[in-house]
This record gives C-alpha cells, sequence and structure tokens, in this order.
C-alpha cells in the first residue's frame, strides 16, 4: 500500500463475491447475532464453518460463492461487519486485488496516518 493514500471503497460488493475465507473472532460472532436477533448457537451453525486451519470460524459462502450476507451489492449486515471486511483493501489486501476492486485512491487523511484500527466504512 502506498505511503499516504486511502483506498475510499466504492461498494461494488466485489470483494464479498471472491472465494475464500471470512474469519470472524468470538466477539464478532456474537455481534453478528445480536444483530440478527439469532441465538447463539443457531448463528453459528446456520452462518459459519471451521477455518481450513481449524483455529476457528468463518461465515460460509452462498452456493455461487459469494458471501452468505451479500445482497446485490450490499453487505446486510454492514453495522457488524467482521474487521477483515472493514480493512479491506487498507488494512490488507492480496496480490492482483486492484484488478478487481474499485476503491478510489484519495490522500490518507491527517487523522487516519497513526490509524491501524479496522475502519467501519
Ligand atoms: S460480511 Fe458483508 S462485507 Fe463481509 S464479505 Fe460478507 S457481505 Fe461482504
Ligand atoms: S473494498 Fe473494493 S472490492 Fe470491496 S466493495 Fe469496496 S470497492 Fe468494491
Amino acid at each position: 500500500m502506498e505511503e499516504g493514500v486511502h483506498y475510499q471503497c466504492q461498494r461494488c460488493g466485489n470483494c464479498c463475491r471472491w472465494h475464500g475465507e471470512v474469519p470472524v473472532t468470538d466477539e464478532e460472532v456474537r455481534k453478528i447475532a445480536d444483530f440478527l436477533g439469532k441465538p447463539l448457537y443457531d448463528f453459528v451453525a446456520d452462518y459459519t464453518d471451521i477455518r481450513l486451519n481449524r483455529a476457528g470460524l468463518t461465515l460460509i459462502d452462498k452456493p455461487n460463492g459469494e458471501c452468505i450476507f451479500l445482497d446485490g451489492i450490499e453487505c446486510t449486515i454492514q453495522a457488524v461487519k467482521p474487521g477483515q471486511c472493514a480493512g479491506f483493501p487498507n488494512q490488507w489486501n492480496f496480490p492482483g486485488w486492484r484488478e478487481k476492486c474499485e476503491a478510489i485512491p484519495v490522500p490518507k487523511p491527517d487523522f487516519e496516518e497513526n490509524d491501524q484500527s479496522p475502519r467501519t466504512s
């Protein structure tokens, strides 16, 4: 990631259509279950799976490979989406991400220079 640049998400939804894990922490699992009004056990059983490395849970995909919580281009759990989703692409990305992600590079605001926490938008 370039120094002094912030990538502004354009909400195209492409990152939610990539096949791959969306890890969720215990706290994130509780927050999403509460947001959906589901008992914790039911949420874990219906919407998560064990990660391939067996080090926690990941959200499941729909049969077409997109995230179970994607509806068109909208995240239906936007208010409580996992940190991995909130941090993409500024806090983590992978080779080739720019070919799919429509985020626009803008000068990084001063308040962000030392901000390492996941963003919420
Ligand atoms: S939780 Fe929301 S932001 Fe994260 S991959 Fe799923 S639809 Fe996308
Ligand atoms: S982070 Fe990039 S790929 Fe994901 S919704 Fe925003 S612009 Fe699209």
